[in-house]
């Protein structure tokens, strides 16, 4: 029989972390610290669209709107990251008694859906940001994700109906 390796680190009162000085354990360890290689970044960096916000009375405000662009390369990626995404639960489902009936044929068809449908975004808004021509409050508003213009938003104060729209 093999002896058993020594692996028991000396006692450190003060350690933070749990000792586990196996060489298995190390290896493993070490391998995670590792960084990952650098990765092409997902999207361009957000561009600012000036756009005019109008409510019902006052003077119309100019509002701003973050768009994040993608080129075909980010496209691609965003699109085989949201079929892995679906297609990882449609394994994991596959474990489910009786579910996975239901669960993986919808994740695999959805995880194809999703592929196709990102492959052609190219532009997401990411927030916008202004003043409510009605109450003068200065805020973030709550946008969907498609870039589609005109856009209503609400108002977070007054909770008026507001339109955001390209500067006339
Ligand atoms: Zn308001």
């Amino acid at each position: 029989m093999a002896a058993q390796p020594k692996c028991l680190p000396p006692l450190d009162l003060g350690a933070v972390e749990p000792p586990s000085a196996c060489a298995v354990h190390r290896r493993v360890r070490s391998h995670d610290r590792e960084t990952p290689p650098a990765e092409p970044p997902s999207e361009s960096p957000a561009a600012l669209r000036v756009l005019q916000l109008s409510g019902y009375h006052g003077q119309p405000t100019s509002a701003g709107l973050l768009v994040a662009r993608f080129d075909a390369g980010q496209r691609m990626r965003r699109a085989v990251k949201g079929l892995a995404g679906f297609w990882g639960a449609m394994v994991v489902s596959v474990f489910l008694p009786v579910a996975h009936f239901v669960l993986v044929p919808s994740f695999f068809f959805f995880g194809i859906y999703q592929f196709f449908k990102r492959l052609r975004v190219s532009e997401l808004v990411r927030g916008a940001h202004g003043v409510c021509p009605d109450c003068g409050a200065e805020q973030d508003f709550e946008t969907g994700a498609r870039l589609a213009l005109p856009m209503s938003v609400r108002c977070a104060k007054c909770h008026r109906g507001l339109t955001l729209a390209e500067v006339a």
